[in-house]
């Protein structure tokens, strides 16, 4: 494995940040990397399915079932800040959430399989659009999957809260269900002096505001998980007119979709009572959602095993309340995604995904090789 090429791919592709379905130069990137380590072997077929995706079948296992492994691609909009050792060169875009050391990581696997040419049959999956666009339902809806047999699914996100050399998953859900909703609340604007003439909707927003928390509490068992939360709201025209129109921008989070059919339900419910209190109506609007990602028990155990033959630690993490859409796989074959440590100081504080000084080492790169690697063997 030649660590130092890997070295300033992950240099490249850090350079060359892409938003969700732009992935056009990255696609470059990586069907370069591909044609100089594959070298024009016949055991290796490229798909493009849609857009910027590429889909690498390699096959040299006769009819043994596939595994897979996928990278996401996109970049987010965000200025990257000129202290990182390598820096964005698209202004305004950056990989903030490391989706590069993602895809550095499928193509070192790419370049070992292409080295030693095992006896096995692997999908290389780089896909687009994971920053909400839902890429992942979109591969898979494309149809390129329907032929083979997949018997894993593996993926990976570099975290900031673990150190390089530790790695973080569970044998359950891994990542939640989010759930991104409008509420907008219709009312009647009127002259601030004839506050009777109009139905105030902003009035109705403020009171959907104070008592949706109270009500989830209130409706939902304690020991389970639905979490809501607001972020945006825009209402009205001017100070002395009534608020004839709000919209609240809110997203829903969950680890089942039971739960989450609840909780909606008791969010569109409160909105609509928020909403007569003031003769005004309310409509709650899904706008989109990813599936929770569901690690495969037996899938777990396997990530443990690789850990510990590597010395790398393996920490048992629960569930949190982001979103992936990595869960497309994990509902359609059994599948294993885990968080890989990219904190070189452990005295450093950890800095956030999307945060633009989100910089993950490259010794994180080396880990997810040893783990992948080994769950390609066995
Ligand atoms: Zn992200
Ligand atoms: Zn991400």
């Amino acid at each position: 494995m030649d660590l130092e090429r890997l070295k300033t791919l992950r240099k490249v592709l850090h350079e060359s940040p892409e938003p969700s379905f732009n992935e056009f130069k990255t696609a470059e990137i990586i069907l370069d990397f591909f044609n100089e380590v594959t070298k024009g072997s016949p055991l290796f077929k490229v798909y493009r399915p849609f857009l910027t995706s590429i889909v690498i079948d390699y096959h040299n296992g006769g009819d043994k079932p596939y595994k897979l492994f996928r990278a996401d691609m996109d970049a987010i909009k965000v200025d990257e800040s000129p202290t990182h050792e390598i820096v964005s060169k698209n202004p305004g875009v950056m990989h903030a959430c490391g989706h590069d050391i993602h895809m550095t990581v499928l193509c070192g696997i790419l370049a070992e399989v292409a080295e030693k040419l095992p006896e096995k049959n692997i999908l290389f999956v780089f896909q687009p659009g994971e920053e909400g666009a839902g890429g992942a339902r979109k591969m898979i809806e494309s149809g390129v999957f329907d032929k083979y047999d997949i018997e894993a699914a593996h993926a990976i996100h570099v975290n900031d809260d673990f150190l390089v050399g530790e790695i973080a998953s569970n044998d359950n859900v891994l990542f939640a269900i989010p759930r991104e909703v409008d509420v907008v609340f219709e009312g009647k604007t009127a002259h601030a002096a004839f506050p009777e003439r109009g139905h105030d909707a902003l009035a109705a927003a403020a009171e959907f505001l104070t008592v949706i928390e109270h009500n989830i509490r209130k409706n939902i068992n304690p020991t389970e998980t639905f979490h809501a939360h607001f972020g945006k709201l825009v209402s009205g025209t001017a100070r002395n007119v009534v608020s004839g129109y709000s919209k609240i921008e809110g997203t829903l989070r969950s680890f089942t979709s039971e739960m989450m059919s609840l909780g909606t339900k008791i969010v569109e419910e409160t909105a609509k009572r928020c909403a007569e209190n003031y003769g005004c109506t309310a409509k709650l609007t899904i706008l989109g959602e990813y599936i929770e990602v569901r690690n495969t028990p037996e899938l777990f155990k396997k990530l443990k095993t690789a850990a510990e033959k590597h010395k790398i630690r393996c920490i048992y993490k629960k569930g949190d309340l982001v979103g992936e859409d990595f869960g497309y796989f994990t509902k359609k074959w059994s599948g294993v995604m885990f968080w890989v440590g990219c904190r070189r100081n452990p005295d450093a504080e950890p800095v956030s995904l999307h945060s633009n000084l989100f910089f993950p080492d490259f010794g994180a790169v080396k880990v997810a090789l040893k783990i992948m690697l080994e769950m390609l063997e066995n």
